[in-house]
């Protein structure tokens, strides 16, 4: 599924996954824009359909555009196939989905995107899914938080927002002593700045509506499979190591071996859930990833010098940026982060408080004011400084 040759990175967000077009020779990626393909016979239906031939059978479940836009995502993380969902949230139920049922938990760091702590805490526990949150810097609780329960352990590399690098390899560690899946949402590094499998990960997923489509205009989300882990090896994931039901006894592990996440993603998780990502969209994020590496070293850049800035200013009380020389962060960014660069999300704080911060955010002329770009810092363990303002910016 995936290209594992020696090409650069810059190469490969262009090329990974794309061929011309075998009938037109059009050169970039087509929009398949189609729901259905035609059978060629009974017998090429079936075979499909009990996923005995490769092929595509309906776009719920795979698509040509969202394919190549899958093997370009697993290439650039150094995985070997990977699903894209709708969304960043549906990645992470589509991620979940297979390895958890009512009454298992997951042990996820307490430093999250602040919607995906709502979803865990929340959403999840609508299925019976239990989500631990734990201060991943204390390595005895992640341990601690672990019993026969527990399937997965989630984290961000690099978290959104107040610039805390993860301990990967500690983690990493801690979930392959435990048989169990390390789980590492890289939306706010992307592949460019960071590579979770070389950490310990077993699963990577992504919002692709950030950097990944880099224009603000697609909402989308990756679940990539390194393809390393054994699934069969402890008997706590029945979906891929048992037979499956609906697949005539098919047993995902067995057959698929090292893809057998991957296609269980699709052959189960999409088929069911439908979290499917519009062929548009997976254009649009394709043509996003082509420049990836450029945006992404000119954002880091772009970010470091405003942190260096704010840090000298008199009315700001901190900065939170990993790049900075003073974040207690800036080892780990060293150590996990290409060139140490540490992407382009930074928090801080100002003297005056809450007012000073609406103030702030009220008179900003080039910047603007969104969803995707603000958070509660409220709701967070940073409620110092500005309280209950929305005012990351
Ligand atoms: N993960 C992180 C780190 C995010 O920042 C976000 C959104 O801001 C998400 C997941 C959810 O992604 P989406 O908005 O594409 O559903």
């Amino acid at each position: 599924m995936t290209e594992r040759k020696s090409y650069g990175f810059e190469t490969l967000q262009i090329h990974a996954g794309a061929r011309p077009d075998p009938t037109t020779g059009a050169r970039q990626t087509p929009v398949f824009q189609n729901t259905s393909y035609v059978f060629k016979d009974a017998d090429h239906a079936a075979a499909l359909f009990n996923l005995q031939e490769y092929g595509f059978l309906y776009s719920r479940l795979t698509n040509p555009t969202l394919a190549v836009l899958e093997e370009r995502l697993a290439t650039l993380e150094g995985g070997i196939g990977a699903t894209v969902t709708a969304s960043g949230h549906s990645a992470q139920i589509l991620a979940l989905f297979p390895l958890m049922s009512p009454g298992r938990n997951f042990v996820a760091s307490n430093r999250l995107y602040g919607g995906s702590v709502t979803q865990f805490t929340k959403t999840f526990q609508r299925f019976g899914w239990n989500a631990r949150i734990v201060d991943f810097e204390d390595f005895d609780a992640v341990r601690s938080a672990i019993d026969e329960d527990t399937r997965a352990l989630f984290s961000e590399s690099l978290c959104n927002p107040g610039g805390a690098v993860t301990d990967m390899d500690v983690i990493g560690s801690i979930a392959e002593d435990a048989g169990l899946p390390y789980i590492v949402d890289n939306t706010l590094a992307s592949p460019w700045l960071c590579r979770p499998f070389d950490h310990g990960a077993a699963l990577v997923v992504h919002s692709t509506t950030k950097y990944l489509s880099g224009n603000g205009t697609t909402v989308g989300g990756a679940v990539i499979e390194h393809g390393t882990f054994n699934w069969s090896a402890s008997g706590l994931f029945p979906s891929l190591s048992e037979p499956e039901a609906a697949y005539h006894g098919l047993v995902f592990h067995e057959t698929f071996g090292e893809l057998g996440y991957t296609v269980h993603a699709h052959a189960v998780g999409l088929r069911d859930l439908g979290m499917t990502q519009a062929p548009f969209n997976a254009f649009l994020t394709l043509l996003g990833i082509e420049t990836l590496s450029l945006r992404m070293e000119r954002c880091c850049r772009n970010a470091l010098e405003i942190a260096n800035w704010l840090e000298n200013q008199d009315k700001v009380a901190s900065v939170s940026f990993a790049g900075l020389e003073s974040s207690p962060f800036r080892h780990r960014a060293r150590k996990y982060l290409r060139d140490g660069l540490s992407g382009s999300v930074l928090t801080f704080r100002l003297k005056g408080g809450y007012e000073a911060c609406v103030r702030l955010v009220d008179s900003l002329e080039l910047f603007s004011h969104v969803a995707n770009h603000s958070r509660r810092v409220d709701d967070a363990s940073t409620t110092d400084g500005c309280r209950a303002a929305r005012c990351r910016c």
